[in-house]
């Protein structure tokens, strides 16, 4: 193995966050629960240790993490690079998708340290912590946290249980393990009110997103014999209902949820004509993170996105299309 790509061990991790002052903390664009919770997580355990601490999205706080406490940390990259020493990105494969204003605010950092849990991560950055067996990269935080000895103020806690609730569907997939569900019993005693965060988290759904959700069902389409269920997003519909990127988060699981149903595809019209895709994929066999990676996305087996080139006729036939294929071989296979 290459030795500049070799993990960094949880002491290696310590030993920069204990000997430095100041921190730039970074996630991808969309940023999900994991991405933001892990953020939360992580800074407030180093403001606890008395480190200067800037919580940076390329976008500001998604109005659906609000809740989490401490999100007012949360802020937009200023325009002039950041003075700080050390810039961490959390659950994030691929640097640029830190963003670019992101990436020109960290610029100035001279210590870059990539923590995820992406299979597909590109293990860029000075020193690299990425656990693809962690099904969250809240966990990986909690785990470097509580393994370092470090603070785990009730900030963090909560943010902790986020990041890893809403990357486990809810602490359902099969790569929850038993030390997910351990942290989570750990995380109860050290005072989590499991009732009223889930309620935050899951509860609190603006109505608009149902108004997405009768959308989509309007466009859901079987493919494949039942094995495929994909939907569709298009700008008219986004500007109709007034929609927050974070309003089609989770919906997935709806048309994965389909008995039957081994891929599910949501494709999204996004900015500059781009479709954004995201896949998941209820068969082992069928490992969407390969089939992003064909079109340049990436993500994990069982779930995976990419941006494609417009139009969506053409990014939907040139996906389905490596789906097909992917199934073909399976059934010619078995
Ligand atoms: P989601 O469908 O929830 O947006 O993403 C599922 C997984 O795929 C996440 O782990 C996410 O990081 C990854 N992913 C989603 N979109 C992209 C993309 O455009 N590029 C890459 N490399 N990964 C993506
Ligand atoms: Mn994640």
């Amino acid at each position: 193995m290459d030795d500049a790509n070799a993990n960094a061990s949880t002491e290696e991790i310590g030993s920069i966050l204990r000997s430095h002052d100041s921190f730039i903390l970074l996630s991808h664009v969309r940023p999900d629960g994991d991405a933001i919770g892990s953020q939360l997580a992580l800074g407030h355990a180093l403001m606890a240790m008395g480190k200067s601490v800037r919580i940076l999205s390329e976008e500001g706080l998604p109005e659906n993490l609000a809740f989490l406490p401490g999100s007012g940390l949360v802020e937009c990259p200023p325009s002039e690079p950041i003075e700080a020493d050390v810039a961490i990105a959390l659950d994030t494969a691929t640097q640029e998708r830190v963003g670019a204003k992101c990436l020109h605010a960290a610029s100035r950092a001279a210590l870059w340290l990539n923590i995820d849990h992406h299979i597909s991560n590109h293990r860029y950055g000075d020193l690299v912590h990425v656990i693809p067996t962690c099904p969250a990269t809240g966990q990986i935080v909690y785990q470097l946290l509580t393994g370092l000895g470090l603070p785990l103020p009730d900030e963090s806690r909560d943010s902790i249980y986020v990041a890893v609730s809403t990357d486990t569907g809810s602490f359902q997939y099969p790569n929850t393990t038993a030390e997910t569900y351990e942290m989570a019993a750990d995380l109860i005693r050290r005072g989590l009110d499991v009732g009223t965060i889930n309620s935050k988290t899951y509860d609190e759904l603006p109505f608009r997103r149902l108004e997405l959700m009768r959308a989509l069902l309007n466009t859901l389409e079987l493919a494949e014999d039942g094995w495929l269920a994909h939907w569709e997003l298009t700008e008219a519909v986004r500007d109709k209902l007034h929609l927050q990127p974070a309003d089609s988060e989770g919906l997935i699981d709806h048309i994965r949820a389909i008995r039957g149903v081994k891929v599910a595809v949501f494709f999204e019209e996004i900015q500059n004509g781009k479709i954004r895709v995201s896949m998941r994929s209820k068969d082992p066999a069928i490992d969407v993170c390969k089939i992003a990676s064909q079109f340049n996305g990436g993500g994990h087996a069982l779930a995976a996105g990419v941006r494609m080139p417009g139009p969506l006729a053409a990014a939907k036939s040139r996906l389905i299309g490596a789906i097909h294929q992917r199934i073909a071989e399976i059934r010619a296979e078995g």
